[in-house]
């Protein structure tokens, strides 16, 4: 279910069961834009029809937070330029490069380059494994990126972080939101996660330089600065 934030900004539930992350939408006056792109056709295109059911015009660019599937295996039902950070798409062209059937996603699950996590969720998102398709983004940054959508300006931060190498978290300047993606989590190693002090210092360092009041992670209920820093504090000196 997708549900208003703000006149200009939109934001999806989470789902445990196939493990959809919170898709986000931002509109300005001119453009709109989407805040990762989903797990598959299935999850972006449920997530637009929501979006124009509130009247609101289809978006003209999507960002992503980071390579994962579930955040960007939804890019290739989107016709409209990707942004994405290079190493997120250093990633996204090494997941186009596995062969995506059923003999060879047995087999990725065996070698552990896909973790059982993972594979159980694409099992339920993906019934047929071979309709994984991986669009690569178009517009590709190095640290940061800013987009004017009209009185409505959207930064994104690339930022070290506990849960992947690529995360960029992603300001709307204006309405103090910050859509964080998965960097507020730990890492899936094997069958676990792992957590990284000295990356969550690192992270916590890097957001308390940004103006925002509001935090919107992927997996979890949005919280406030307070709320998240509070977290990070906690595991920074773990
Ligand atoms: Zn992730």
């Amino acid at each position: 279910m997708v549900h208003k934030y703000s006149d200009r900004i939109y934001y999806s539930d989470f789902d445990e069961v196939s493990d959809r992350p919170v898709l986000g939408y931002v509109a300005g006056n001119r453009y709109g834009i989407l805040i990762d792109a989903g797990s598959s056709p299935r999850h972006i295109n449920a997530f637009l029809q929501e979006i124009y059911g509130f009247g609101l015009r289809k978006p003209d660019f999507v960002i992503l937070t980071h390579s994962h599937w579930d955040h960007t295996y939804g890019l290739c039902a989107l016709d409209i330029p990707a942004i994405c950070n290079s190493l997120t798409y250093e990633l996204l062209k090494k997941d186009s490069e596995k062969i995506w059937d059923r003999e060879h996603f047995e087999k990725y699950k065996k070698s552990g380059s896909i973790e059982p996590f993972i594979y159980e969720h694409m099992e339920i998102e993906y019934p047929d494994i071979s309709e994984v398709s991986i669009r690569l983004p178009d517009m590709i940054y190095t640290g940061s990126f800013t987009v004017d959508l009209g009185d409505l300006t959207v930064e994104a931060y690339q930022v070290a972080n506990a849960h992947s190498k690529d995360g960029s978290v992603i300001l709307v300047k204006e309405e103090k939101v910050l859509f964080v993606g998965d960097s507020f989590y730990t890492e899936l190693v094997g069958d676990d996660w792992v957590d990284h002090p000295d990356l969550v210092r690192e992270y916590h360092k890097a957001l308390e330089k940004l103006d925002f009041d509001r935090v919107f992670p992927a997996h979890s209920e949005n919280i406030s600065k307070e709320e998240m820093f509070a977290e990070l504090t906690e595991r920074g000196n773990a």
